[in-house]
């Protein structure tokens, strides 16, 4: 739909602002046809919440040139829209620049009347900010590229639909707005129209569901997606999640992608596929190694578990994650790595024999989504080509749940509990070098900066009140 432009991670200059401008202009036409009115500009910030400005169709044109203004306050934004006082992040003063990826723009299905662009984040003289989580993300996707690959990933989405109005003395309470049971027909029933809609609307937008399905815990649904590039399929998760809430909206539900609605039960993950490619060969398939993984297949996934305690700080990043990240409840509270195994923070995934080449990739369980997929999905990248640099290789694969043995079992076999806090993600994530470097000194401390002060505001609150102050945050 739209013409390529000059990559992101560049300074902009006055030429490739009126690129960019004339890419938008030209768009227009076809946008007004769609009825379109206006554009909305959502990033992620630091805490993982999906922030946004906007602008009316006739202004589209200027936002690409010159971007939209916002605070860089936002970087140390929590949760509850309190902010912390970061190291580099909190100040009210400064502007950035807002500047929407047209080549990403979709008309939005269940929003009639909007269009949708993800934006990267400028400083005023047209240089990335470099606590732009998508920009990371950009330098990480063209580190992996000068070294000779690319990565496929997708983020399979999980959330739960509720009543509206909760209970009469608590609106804020979660009253399932589904009870067949876990996996059940019955239960795609009582959604049948509304989950006709959402893959209507994910269709319409260009989004390739793979699969829908019931979930498990009450009220809990499922959504995965195609395979794409690492930003597509950060910018992919956004939309999902964004179309979801729009849909539910539409239906008379409500929504919650936290990691724990409840105290009890099993929660909302976030999990990631990823798999390694050079040229037009996965590199999970095909190869001497396990599983048939490759030598640098195998380096890769072994830099993901080598470094999964603190990519944890990003890829679960809320007091409420611990809460889901718990042994036995399918969310690999384990760092060890099995075929097909669900209680392993690597669930290794080869497909059926015959589409091997295309299907093997690497699943990483212990992540939700109250994650900022970029930062996520940057640390990932980061932590797996430093993998492939080293040459590391992966332990024994585990084939039982990490749980049923006894802790010298698990010591015999090499695995390790991960993280059971926010606060030991962070401390993880503070004494990893590989992410330190990837992420820079001002991005990285306000990671743990943001982090301190979701653990700082969850203080001595009870599982059922973290639950219960996170439910409707993402
Ligand atoms: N809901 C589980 C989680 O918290 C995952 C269930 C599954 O394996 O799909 O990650
Ligand atoms: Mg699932």
């Amino acid at each position: 739909m739209i013409p390529a432009m000059t990559p992101q991670t560049e300074q902009l200059e006055q030429t490739n602002r009126e690129e960019r401008r004339a890419a938008a202009e030209a768009l227009l036409p076809e946008l007004e046809d769609a009825g379109v009115t206006a554009v909305a500009l959502p990033w992620v910030d630091t805490s993982g919440i999906t922030r946004v400005k906007t602008v009316p169709l006739a202004k589209l044109p200027s936002a690409a040139a010159w971007g939209v203004g916002m605070s860089p306050v936002f970087d140390g934004f929590l949760l509850d829209d309190s902010i912390v006082a970061g190291r580099f992040a909190g100040s009210a003063v400064g502007d950035l620049r807002l500047h929407p990826d047209l080549s990403r723009l979709v008309v939005l299905a269940g929003q009639p009347g909007w269009a949708w662009a993800p934006v990267d984040r400028f400083t005023q003289a047209g240089q990335p900010h470099v606590q732009c989580s998508r920009s990371l993300l950009r330098r990480q996707v063209a580190a992996l590229a000068e070294a000779g690959f690319t990565v496929k990933a997708a983020f399979e989405v999980e959330w739960v639909v509720a009543r509206p109005d909760g209970l009469p003395d608590d609106p804020d309470a979660f009253v399932p707005a589904l009870s067949g049971p876990a996996y059940g027909m019955t239960r795609l029933a009582e959604v049948s129209d509304y989950a006709r809609d959402l893959m209507d609307a994910l269709a319409e937008q260009g989004v390739v569901v793979d699969q829908f399905h019931p979930e498990y815990a009450g009220g809990q649904l499922e959504v995965s997606v195609g395979a794409l590039d690492p930003v597509g399929a950060a910018d992919t998760a956004l939309l999902v999640r964004n179309t979801i809430t729009a849909v539910s909206a539409q239906h008379g539900l409500r929504v919650s992608f936290s990691p724990k609605v409840t105290a009890d039960g099993v929660g909302n993950g976030g999990h990631v596929h990823l798999s390694l490619w050079r040229d037009d060969e996965n590199l999970m398939s095909g190869g001497d190694g396990a599983f048939g993984l490759t030598a640098d297949g195998e380096a890769f996934t072994a830099g993901l578990l080598q470094h999964l305690p603190g990519l944890l700080a990003v890829g679960a990043p809320s007091v409420a994650s611990y809460l889901r990240l718990v042994p036995s409840h399918w969310a690999g509270a384990y760092a060890a790595w099995g075929l097909e195994n669900r209680e392993a923070a690597l669930r290794f995934v080869t497909g059926p024999d015959g589409n091997r080449q295309s299907s093997a990739n690497v699943e990483v369980k212990s992540f939700d989504l109250a994650a900022n997929p970029y930062l996520l999905m940057a640390g990932c990248l980061a932590v797996g080509l430093a993998g492939v640099r080293a040459g590391s290789r992966l332990p024994d694969p585990v084939g039982v749940d990490p749980a049923s043995l006894s802790d010298e079992g698990r010591r015999e076999a090499g695995i390790r509990a991960l993280p059971a806090t926010l606060a030991e993600a962070v401390q993880a994530f503070e004494s990893d070098e590989v992410l330190a470097e990837a992420f820079g000194e001002e991005l990285a401390a306000t990671v743990v900066d943001v982090r301190n002060g979701e653990i700082a505001l969850f203080e001595g609150t009870s599982p059922e009140a973290v639950c219960r102050a996170v439910r409707w945050k993402h």
